[in-house]
């Protein structure tokens, strides 16, 4: 089919996720065909570089055959086996157990979901679960960070602080409340750590004491705020709100579905501080997206007391694609090659994108440079001194995306103009030196 026909069908019939439907309309689609390596290559024969593995989740990069011979291996001998009446299958059961070894604490119990949104829907769920069974069901409220990010079904997109997710949809929910993020380039109490970490951590108990001690049930945050913004924390700001959490009585759920499996270095973003949270969520890099799959990782002590709680019935929580085979086996091969090679290579090239990217400091575009390992942003404004962001109405976003494609180069680009960054962990150095000379045409080309 020529491409203009399904850019036509496209725009007759595709729903798209997360997308202004009118401008989608006005713009046709950009028809991805094949991907090879780093790169990516469209329906009219262009070639990007993909500086934001997919949707930060290829992070093995593409063409990875072991994930392909994983998945069409279990295809295969049993491409279903449901989770439901006590049936499981190898390569779920394996998939736990590998992921249970590995994880911070004692978060030894694995519950598969197709992706994050679900992901977070089940931690909601269980936290629910958990806080009824051990006789402490007032605690229903759940508190989140402005800015954060923790999917769009209706109670991730309410736990989200991202307004374009809110307007229209009725949420957040009743029980979901936010405090101020640690975000440091635009933080009111300034720049320094301490006084960061001070007011977050100030700004937790008195939202815990405003909703009533014993009302809340948990506050979920990401390690790296990704959607928001690409947002790292000061270093001891996660352990910090991990403590009041503790000293609370409530659940501290730290949501991984970005920052797992290598973006940020380590195989769980959690191990950069040390954290031992009471629930991970987790997705993305879990199958490196080839195929659809989250997870939520229960301590031991949440696990015990559902079972308890639940005694002989039944804890009535699952989808149809529960802990699914074929997306286990590619979540097992995945494992392999983190381990085999690509953690380590992704903490060279991240630890080199890192450093090149500080030469982005004096582009008069660039407020900010941040960022850890493979993940990171470069932060546009009109003015430097003001840190004023350039009037919505100039779209400087999809200009950023528009002048990116034209330097053969994919990248988030934020409606403010600002540039998220992703690579997959297969960069070499120099795909990461490729990528910054392409950031630098396309920002000299919107100056
Ligand atoms: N949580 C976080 C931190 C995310 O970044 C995302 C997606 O980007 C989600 C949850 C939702 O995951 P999904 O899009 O797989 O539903």
């Amino acid at each position: 089919m020529i491409p203009n026909a399904l850019v036509e069908l496209d725009r007759r019939h595709l729903v798209h996720p997360v997308t202004a439907y009118r401008t989608h309309e006005e713009r046709g689609a950009t028809v991805l065909k094949s991907a090879s390596g780093v790169h990516l290559f469209d329906e009219a024969g262009n070639r990007y570089l993909d500086g934001f593995a997919g949707l930060w989740c290829v992070n093995a990069g593409y063409g990875q055959q072991a994930l392909v011979n994983a998945a069409t291996h279990q295809m295969a001998q049993l491409p279903y086996a449901t989770g439901y009446f006590h049936f499981s299958n190898e390569p779920a059961i394996r998939l736990a157990a590998e992921l249970a070894d590995r994880a911070p604490g004692d978060l030894n119990h694995v519950y598969f979901t197709l992706g994050g949104s679900d992901a977070v829907d089940s931690a909601v769920r269980f936290t629910h679960y958990y806080f009824n069974a051990i006789g402490q069901g007032a605690r229903r409220n759940f508190i989140s960070l402005e800015y954060g990010y923790h999917g769009s079904s209706t109670t991730g997109s309410g736990l989200t602080a991202l307004p374009v997710f809110h307007a229209g949809f009725n949420v957040p929910l009743p029980n979901q409340h936010k405090i101020p993020s640690h975000y440091a380039y635009r933080n009111p109490v300034g720049t320094d750590p301490a006084a960061i970490i001070a007011a977050s951590v100030q700004a937790l108990r008195d939202k815990v004491a405003e909703l009533g001690a014993d009302t809340v049930a948990a506050f979920i945050c990401e390690p790296v705020q990704g959607s928001g913004g690409v947002l790292v924390p000061p270093t001891g700001w996660l352990p910090a709100m991990q403590a009041a959490c503790r000293d609370l009585g409530i659940l501290f759920i730290v949501d991984e579905v970005i920052t797992g499996f290598g973006r940020i270095g380590p195989l769980f973003g959690c191990e950069v501080e040390g954290l031992e949270p009471d629930m991970i969520t987790a997705a993305k890099g879990l199958t490196s997206g080839y195929v659809p799959m989250g997870a939520v990782f229960l301590s031991d002590r949440i696990y015990q007391a559902m079972a308890d709680g639940a005694g002989a019935a039944m804890v009535g929580h699952g989808f149809t694609y529960s802990a699914h085979p074929v997306s286990a086996a590619v979540g097992l091969a995945a494992l392999k090659l983190y381990e085999d090679g690509l953690l380590a290579n992704g903490q060279a090239s991240g630890a080199h994108l890192m450093a090149r990217l500080v030469e982005f400091a004096d582009h008069p575009l660039v407020g900010d440079v941040r960022g850890i390992s493979m993940l990171a942003a470069l932060e546009v404004v009109a003015n430097k001194d003001t840190k004023a962001l350039f009037p919505a109405d100039l779209g400087i976003g999809a200009r950023m995306a528009a002048a990116g494609n034209r330097q053969g180069v994919i990248f988030r680009a934020f409606p403010n103009g600002t540039i998220g960054l992703a690579p997959s962990l297969n960069y070499s150095l120099s795909d990461v030196d490729d990528l910054v000379a392409r950031l630098r045409a396309t920002l000299d080309e919107v100056l």
